[in-house]
C-alpha cells in the first residue's frame, strides 16, 4: 500500500484529527519562515525584535518590523494546504487545529476550530489594561490604547513569554484525544508545541509528518518529505 493510501486509511476510521502547524504551511504563500533559508531571522536577529526586552527598549522598532510583516501579509493569500485542512476540518467528527502562526492565513482559508498558540499579528494588546482590539492595517508608529492611552503591543506571545493557559490545556487535550495527528511545517524547537507530538503519540495517536525537512525523526508513523500544498491536497 503507498504511504498516502495508508493515511487515508487512518483518517477515513479516525473520529478525530488534530494538526499541529508553523511556519512552513505559509511557505508557499510567500510568506518567509523562520529558520529556513530564506528565514526573517537570517536578516533579523529574534532577539532583537520579538522579546519583551525588545519592546521596552525601542518599541518604535519592533512596532515598524512588525508593520512590515503585516504589510507583506497582507499581499498574500493562503495556499492549497491551508485550503485542505479546510476540507479536513469538515469531514473529522472532531477536529482540532493547533497553529504556531501568526498571519490568519488558516483563519482566511475558513478553518474555525482552531488553536493560535502565538497569538495573530492583526491583533493588538494593551500594555496598560489588556485590553485586544483588531488592528486596521495602517497604524501609527506607536499605536496606543482607545480606553487608557496606554503603548499597544503586538498580541503575540515573544520569546520569553509563556502561552495563554487556556490555550496550552485546549491543545494538550486536544493531542490526548486524537486518533491521528498531522505535524506540518514546524521546526519543531519553540515549546511548548515542539513536544505535541509526543504527547499525542504516548496517547496512542498515529502521527503523519509533513515537511521537506522533516524534523519528528522516530516519533512519525509516516513521514513526507514534501510541501504541504502538494501533500495535503493529494490526501484530500
Ligand atoms: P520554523 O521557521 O522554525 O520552521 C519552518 C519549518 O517549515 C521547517 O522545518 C521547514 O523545513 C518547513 N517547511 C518549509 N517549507 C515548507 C513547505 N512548503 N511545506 C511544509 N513544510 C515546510 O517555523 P516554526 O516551527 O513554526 O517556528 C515556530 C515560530 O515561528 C513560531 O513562534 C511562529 O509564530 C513563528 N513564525 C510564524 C510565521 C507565520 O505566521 N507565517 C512565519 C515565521 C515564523
Ligand atoms: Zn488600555
Amino acid at each position: 500500500m503507498d504511504q498516502i493510501t495508508a493515511v487515508c486509511k487512518r483518517l477515513a476510521a479516525a473520529k478525530s484529527l488534530t494538526v499541529l502547524s508553523g511556519a512552513g504551511i505559509s511557505a508557499e504563500s510567500g510568506i518567509p519562515t523562520f529558520r529556513g533559508e530564506e528565514g526573517l531571522w537570517n536578516k533579523h536577529r529574534a532577539e532583537d525584535l520579538a522579546t519583551p526586552e525588545a519592546f521596552r527598549r525601542d518599541p518604535e522598532l519592533v512596532w515598524a518590523w512588525y508593520q512590515w510583516r503585516r504589510t507583506l501579509i497582507a499581499q498574500k493569500q493562503p495556499n492549497a494546504a491551508h485550503d485542505a485542512l479546510v476540507s479536513l476540518e469538515r469531514r473529522l467528527a472532531a477536529f482540532t487545529l493547533i497553529t504556531q502562526n501568526v498571519d490568519g492565513l488558516h483563519e482566511r482559508a475558513g478553518s474555525r476550530s482552531m488553536i493560535e498558540l502565538h497569538g495573530n499579528i492583526w491583533r493588538m494588546r494593551c500594555t496598560g489594561c489588556g485590553l485586544k482590539t483588531e488592528s486596521e492595517a495602517a497604524l501609527p508608529a506607536l499605536p496606543s490604547c482607545a480606553s487608557c492611552h496606554g503603548l499597544l503591543r503586538p498580541d503575540i506571545v515573544w520569546f520569553g513569554e509563556a502561552v495563554d493557559p487556556d490555550h496550552l490545556i485546549r491543545s494538550l487535550n486536544a493531542c490526548r484525544d486524537a486518533d491521528v495527528m498531522l505535524v506540518i511545517g514546524t521546526s519543531g524547537v519553540v515549546q511548548p508545541a515542539a513536544s505535541f507530538a509526543s504527547v499525542a503519540k504516548e496517547a496512542g495517536a498515529f502521527i503523519v509528518e509533513i515537511n521537506p525537512v522533516p524534523s519528528l525523526s522516530n516519533l512519525a508513523d509516516r513521514v513526507f518529505a514534501e510541501k504541504a500544498a502538494v501533500l495535503l491536497p493529494k490526501i484530500v
